[in-house]
């Protein structure tokens, strides 16, 4: 492992191809005394193919709180205490933020061995233009909350990046395509590293007719990226220029406000269009 050992190593798997593993990663849960686990069987089909023998314990959404002080107990006790999920990046729609929050405070170090994270992996091959975006997560599973949700990522000058499970691909791209802007892109990252890999990308509004056209396509585990919103249409051409002329000397939040005291535009609708500018 490294040369710290009372630290918390969390550390990435693959998510789903099992040879997206750094040689970091391995050596780090290799040599480790204890591996954190979301689910101990899981983790030991990666563990096992890699030919690692060390102890698992489980910490979940569900135990998390209290294993999180045996971790840190573990620490004291001078062990070398590594965490991962079932799948890629821990802490990233995962869990893990607690334990790494729990073992600072108790003054450890909580040290990070980088590797395959779904979102960044769909984002690095969806081929966008949008320099920006936002992680989204998972939405509410209930349809209000959902589209309230979407509702609020709306102006949000920036890609989104969505998960989403199978059993709810199918309202969750009807959602996105009827509250966002219809010339948005939408990329749809399938079984991602995996057999039946796809990255298919299309105008929003074609979403839900692509995703009916197949049946295998709503299998599997998805990323969404929706592109970042057309630009801002609500702006005149004399709001426009001043804001472009207090952009060049001042930051975003400053010029908007000064912009919407010189031209009477809206603060909000100058402080959208900044941020796109900048972008
Ligand atoms: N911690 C993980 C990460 O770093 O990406 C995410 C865990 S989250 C519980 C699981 C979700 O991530 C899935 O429902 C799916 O939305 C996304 N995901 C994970 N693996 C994927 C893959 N191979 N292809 C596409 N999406 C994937």
């Amino acid at each position: 492992m490294s040369e710290i050992p009372n630290a918390l190593y969390v550390v990435a798997t693959p998510i789903g191809n099992l040879g997206d593993v750094t040689l970091r990663a391995l050596e780090t849960l290799r040599s480790a005394d204890l591996v954190a686990c979301e689910d101990t069987r899981h983790a030991h089909t990666f563990l096992d193919h890699h030919g690692i023998r060390t102890q698992t314990v489980p910490l979940h959404e569900h135990n998390e709180a209290a294993a999180s002080v045996r971790l840190v107990e573990a620490l004291r006790a001078g062990r070398r205490v590594a965490l991962i999920s079932d799948a890629g990046t821990p802490g990233i729609s995962d869990p893990g933020a607690r334990a790494c929050a729990a073992v600072r405070a108790a003054g450890f170090r909580v040290i990070p061995v980088p590797g395959p994270s779904a979102a960044i992996t769909a984002l690095s091959a969806a081929g966008l233009p949008d320099a920006r975006f936002l992680f989204a997560g998972f939405l509410p599973p209930k349809p209000t909350a959902r589209r309230h949700e979407i509702e609020a990522l709306k102006g949000v000058p920036a890609a989104l990046v969505f998960y989403e499970a199978p059993h709810r691909i199918e309202e969750t791209i009807a959602d996105l395509a009827a509250l966002l802007e219809p010339e948005r892109t939408l990329v749809v990252a399938r079984e991602l590293t995996k057999l039946f890999e796809q990255i298919a990308v299309m105008p929003l509004a074609e979403g839900p007719v692509w995703l009916a056209a197949d049946d295998n396509r709503k299998r599997g585990e998805f990323v969404l990226v929706v592109s970042a919103p057309p630009p801002h249409e609500g702006l005149d051409a004399e709001a426009e220029r001043v804001l472009k002329a207090l952009l060049a000397e001042l930051p975003v939040k400053q010029a908007a406000k000064l912009a919407a005291e010189i031209t009477g535009t809206a603060k909000n609708a100058l402080y959208q269009r900044a941020l796109q500018l900048k972008a």
